[in-house]
């Protein structure tokens, strides 16, 4: 499998796109619009104000459809991990996880090397989750994410870097770079491609990316996009996050999705002590409904 999805436009032109897709290995849905939009960009000849370069991460895990192979390629992206990883041989690297994340490394060094223009760098994290529901953007802490967050219409989630270590955002705000990842629904639903297609084209018209003239293409899917995520707030807070380990048996209870209102002392899921209750009223994000994954549900609330 090839690493590279594509590139279009030119280095120093405008801002740089780094966009990341399939660090798990069972979310492809943001591949497949990348594909479909570096297809039509070329069909078109469209004129792009800057360069966007996309790759696949988690290669092994993209080839058997699974979360991860040994670990969290999504929870690597930590200092101390990176010193370790480049003071290792390559052939000393014993997991499948490993061995990718030095891969990228390298590949994402090579790309930022080509932008003189320092300033304009942005990087979009492309995910989906096993509940259903509404999209959303999660941004790191440099100060130009939530701007860029705000190019698409979808709600935006701050603060997100406290709570969860070692994901791409992390690795990039520790080098000065606004980040955004983009959850574009349920893994394998169909419009999950859609969404993010639009997401995507939402954000490069809205950064001046993309030519105005052609925006008529694209008013229709944005317009679905933004519909589909109309009634929840822009910006939320994350108020709580329920970390799991792989021996807790976590199980949630069935029916919840992204944005589903949650009341304090409400039976959201069960481990091997018992009832796990809602500590706070607000909103569930990303109840976990498949058997990967150290996180079983966070919950947020609208930002003042
Ligand atoms: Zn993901």
């Amino acid at each position: 499998m090839k690493r590279l999805i594509g590139e279009y436009g030119e280095y120093n032109s405008g801002t740089l796109f780094i966009v990341l897709a399939g660090i798990h290995g069972n979310e492809k849905a943001g591949i497949f619009a990348l594909e479909k939009i570096f297809e039509y960009f070329a069909l078109n000849k469209l004129q792009f104000n800057g360069k966007l370069v996309a790759l696949k991460c988690n290669l092994t895990a993209l080839e058997v459809n699974q979360r991860f192979i040994h670990k969290d390629l999504n929870r690597q992206w930590y200092d101390s991990k990176i010193k370790k990883l480049s003071a290792l041989p390559f052939g000393m690297l014993n997991t499948a996880e490993d061995r990718e994340q030095v891969q990228l490394l390298d590949y994402i060094q090579h790309i930022l090397a080509q932008q003189e223009d320092k300033e304009n760098i942005v990087m979009v994290d492309l995910h989906t989750t096993s509940a259903a529901g509404a999209c959303m953007t999660i941004t790191n802490n440099q100060p130009k994410s939530v701007d860029f967050a705000r190019m698409l219409p979808v709600p935006v989630i701050s603060g997100m870097t406290k709570v969860l270590q070692g994901t791409t955002l992390e690795y990039f705000e520790n080098m000065g770079i606004p980040g955004i990842a983009y959850e574009a629904g349920q893994h394998d639903d169909i419009e999950s491609i859609e969404r993010m297609k639009y997401g995507l084209i939402s954000l490069f018209l809205n950064a001046g990316i993309l030519d105005e003239k052609h925006s008529n293409f694209f008013t229709e899917g944005i317009e679905r996009l933004r519909k589909y995520n109309e009634g929840l707030p822009y910006v939320v807070n994350v108020l709580y996050h329920h970390a799991i380990s792989d021996d807790d048996n976590f199980v949630m209870k069935a029916g919840y999705s992204n944005f589903s209102k949650v009341s304090k002392g409400e039976h959201l899921a069960d481990d091997k002590n018992g009832a796990i209750l809602a500590p706070n009223t607000g909103m569930i994000l990303m109840p976990l409904y498949q058997k990967k994954g150290n996180d079983g549900f966070f919950i947020v609330e609208k930002a003042s």
